[in-house]
């Protein structure tokens, strides 16, 4: 790393700390580009927050989320690689070394590696940005433990919602998932222990309109969507897993996206910006899985490792 005026000039920026970030990261280190990487805000990404994760090769019992994270990390840093824990705000792409200002100061990077991940998708009713925090949550394992004993409600019907019902099932009294359709998208093992679980119940095509409660979350106004029919349920905690955004705000008008915000990549994880590469959920609509981010991560940083050796041939 060298500084130019005030900001520091590194071969490779990778921006995002998951599985994408650091697997680049890994790769980056072993071919001695002394890669540095902004955290962002939430050290370890999304899978971070996992409580389990059973599908990722070589963790025969699952691992933690956190604890997978910290394993990333600390094999990436053996190699060479440098935690920076901050924020990329803004990036200067139509030039290189490209420009990336963060919350602390600017990098040039020769390459860029783009993991900015995903956000979760908001319902955008009334009362939920309000009484976020009060009992509105989008993280079991951040906050399910304040839910002890307690009437829980689960929107969504994708892995995400069933796992994390299943997971607030070792605290709360009662979870009832709330789901639009009368089918869920989720898988079928997670389907099977949903059904079967004595403190799990389901709404059927039901859609919550209204967050309802002055000081915390009190109930849920929902609508039957096939009948019209409109009910209070009354519920301590509002759980909402209905999906993602990428987190690539920041490239709009820079880099070629999808009408979703998806950043558009070739096989070889190139962006339409030469020397700019995306991996994971900023780019990935299909897959999102810690061990298809953690692989697209580490093509990033291969072929980010060709870019610049070619350049210096
Ligand atoms: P997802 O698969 O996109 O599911 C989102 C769910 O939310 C769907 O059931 C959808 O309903 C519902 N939904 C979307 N917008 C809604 C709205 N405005 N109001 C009410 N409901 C709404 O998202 P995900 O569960 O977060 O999973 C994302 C990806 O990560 C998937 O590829 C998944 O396989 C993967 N994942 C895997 C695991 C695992 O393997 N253990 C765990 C977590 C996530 P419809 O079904 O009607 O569209």
């Amino acid at each position: 790393m060298s500084s130019n005026g005030n900001a520091k000039h590194v071969k490779v920026l990778v921006l995002g700390s998951g599985p994408t970030g650091y697997s680049a990261a890994l790769y980056a280190a072993r071919a001695e580009l002394k890669p540095v990487v902004l955290t962002g805000m939430q050290l370890g990404g999304q899978a971070a927050l996992t409580y389990t994760i059973e599908n990722y090769p070589g963790f025969p019992e699952g691992v933690g989320g956190a604890q997978l994270g910290e394993l990333f990390q600390k094999q990436a840093e053996h190699f060479g690689a440098v935690t920076e824990f901050d924020m990329a705000n803004s990036v200067d792409l139509s030039k290189r070394p490209f420009k990336v200002t963060t919350d602390n100061g600017e990098y040039l990077a020769d390459a860029l590696i783009i993991g900015t991940g995903a956000s979760p998708t908001h319902l955008n009713v009334p009362g939920e940005v309000e009484l976020t925090g009060r009992g509105v949550s989008y993280c079991a394992t951040c906050d399910g433990w304040f839910f002890k004993d307690k009437k829980v409600v689960v929107v969504g019907g994708g892995d995400s919602a069933l796992e994390e019902a299943l997971f607030i099932t070792r605290y709360a009294s009662s979870v009832t998932i709330v789901h639009r359709r009368d089918e869920l998208r989720a898988g079928a093992i997670l389907q099977k222990r949903a059904k079967e679980h004595p403190k799990i119940n389901f709404i059927w095509n039901t859609v919550v309109t209204e967050v309802l409660g002055t000081e915390k979350l009190e109930a849920l106004k929902l609508r039957n969507v096939k009948t019209g029919e409109e009910t209070i349920l009354e519920t301590d905690g509002l759980f909402i897993f209905i999906g993602h955004i990428p987190n690539t705000q920041m490239f709009k008008g820079q880099l070629e996206m999808s009408d979703l915000g998806y950043i558009k990549v070739n096989e070889k994880m190139e962006t339409s910006v030469p020397g700019v590469f995306a991996a994971g959920e900023a780019a990935d609509p299909h897959f999102r899985q810690v061990v298809t981010s953690a692989g697209m991560g580490a093509a990033a940083a291969i072929q980010a490792t060709r870019f610049l050796e070619a350049e210096s041939e």
